[in-house]
């Protein structure tokens, strides 16, 4: 059995996914970057539950690789549908200062890491990167590397947004070693990118994608995102033509989510334009079968790659890992250790986040401390539960057996309650459980999050004890 040929068959071939079947299972839930989730996470976890943690798990006997994340928050106007946590100023000497802060908790928490563990993925994200100038990225990096020992195979990336990236940018990048480049698009269509304030020509991705080849960046991914204002099925294909004719090795098409309770301005795009129900799917689809056309392969949840990109050969291969950078290759089950404003960690055992706005994390670091918010000391109970989850979302299948013998459990007694709820998706076709093993269907990869979700011990109490939906819708 042939599992991407199978998807292919389903999105390119037949018309078997029903808008009926869609809509039922379209549903609020997790994007399980971690799990727990985040929303479960306690502020009780602050800066001390944190050296403690690190002073248990940051030696030789767990010794896990690294992979870093950086967050920078700069950028010089809002893109109304945009939730992540930026700061937005052109006055860009926040940037220096704020540059002062990260080298201070690089500062306040080298002292509790292994350094000797290879770095196997540094990623800059925000934000934009790139607000900051080619020099200051330079400082930041020869910061990192003075105390850092990265694989010489090491994943280096960053975010890049093609209005502000300039081709000194990029040469200083991969003069530094940096190898693979992420931009965000969203939709080339004039009339959508003026309703979520992002006017970006077709002209500037090409000239950066370009660009980013000429000097030596190895891997160039695309974010899309579709559910935006005035998009419609024709729309949308006109972008994602022009987006394959611009041939990137990855993309991510995400389905936009509206959370105007937590980002107020996303209320300032015209509701009325959001394509709604079917629509939406028949974007969803479409969009899927000319990447598939196109000979992109099916990663999972809302990415692609083409066939040869390793992040294909990892969903192939079963290597494919996941945490709060989405899908990821050469992480492996390495620890994330986040910096910088609202940055997540993710420990042996526990996740950390840091404070969300400007003056918490000046004021902590001013002080000391790390400027640590939240986090979470996982249990038994969790670490299992996580086991399953990310195998299901990674690999889109489990097997009984692995789990009891890591764990020390019966799955089927264990899961009794899970394993009940998943009986009507099979029913509708989205998986099969027979000799002990879980198997998603072509459809129920559409679906992963929705097979994930009777795992999690957090969900019903979560969404029964919340006013607005938590998460994200799955389609
Ligand atoms: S989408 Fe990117 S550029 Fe736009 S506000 Fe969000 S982080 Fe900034």
């Amino acid at each position: 059995m042939n599992r991407q040929a199978d998807f292919k068959d389903l999105f390119v071939h037949s018309t078997g996914v029903e808008d009926a079947l869609l809509e039922r299972y379209n549903l609020s839930g997790p994007r399980y970057t971690s799990y727990p989730t985040a929303p479960v996470w306690q502020d009780a976890f602050g800066a001390d539950a944190l050296t403690t943690m690190l002073a248990k798990t940051q030696t030789k006997q767990v010794a896990l690789p690294y992979s870093l994340y950086i967050h920078l928050p700069f950028c010089e106007s809002r893109c109304h549908f945009c939730a992540c946590n930026v700061v937005v100023t052109k006055q860009t000497q926040h940037a220096e200062k704020y540059l002062e802060l990260l080298f201070q908790e690089i500062d306040l928490l080298l002292p509790h890491l292994d350094l000797s563990r290879p770095v196997m993925q540094f990623h800059l994200g925000g934000g934009t990167p790139t607000y900051m100038t080619p020099q200051q990225l330079e400082r930041l990096w020869v910061k990192i590397n003075q105390h850092f020992n990265f694989h010489p195979q090491a994943e280096i990336s960053l975010e890049a947004d093609p209005r502000v990236t300039t081709r000194e940018h990029l040469e200083t990048l991969a003069r530094l070693g940096f190898n693979r480049i992420s931009m965000g698009v969203q939709d080339v269509d004039p009339t959508v990118q003026e309703a979520i304030h992002r006017v970006q020509s077709v002209e500037e991705t090409q000239t950066l994608i370009d660009t980013a080849r000429a000097v030596g960046f190895d891997g160039v991914n695309v974010d899309l995102i579709y559910g935006l204002p005035h998009q419609t099925a024709e729309s949308f294909y006109e972008t994602v033509a022009t987006i394959i004719r611009l041939n990137p090795d990855r993309l991510a098409v995400y389905n936009y989510a509206h959370v105007p309770w937590m980002a107020p301005w996303q209320s300032y795009m015209p509701q009325e334009a959001m394509p709604k129900g079917t629509e939406k799917y028949v974007i969803f689809r479409q969009a899927t079968k000319q990447f598939l056309e196109a000979g992109y392969v099916y990663i999972g949840m809302d990415h692609y790659a083409k066939p040869n990109d390793e992040m294909a050969r990892a969903w192939d291969d079963a290597s494919l890992h996941r945490n709060f950078m989405g899908y990821t290759v050469r992480a492996g089950q390495a620890e994330l250790v986040g910096l910088g404003l609202s940055a997540i960690s993710s420990w042996k055992g526990y996740y950390s986040q840091n404070v969300k706005k400007l003056s918490q994390y000046e004021t902590a670091i001013s002080s000391g401390r790390l400027p640590t918010w939240r986090g979470y000391a996982l249990s038994d109970d969790d670490l299992l539960r996580q086991a399953v989850i990310m195998q299901l979302m990674c690999q889109n299948r489990l097997d009984f057996a692995s789990i009891d013998a890591q764990f020390k459990i019966t799955f089927e007694s264990y899961f009794a309650d899970a394993l009940e709820a998943l009986e009507p998706l099979e029913a509708d076709g989205l998986l099969s459980i027979e000799n002990r093993r879980i198997e998603f269907s072509p459809l129920g990869r559409i679906f992963s999050r929705n097979i994930a979700m009777p795992f999690d011990a957090y969900l019903q109490a979560q969404v029964s004890g919340s006013q607005k939906p938590l998460f994200s819708k799955t389609l």
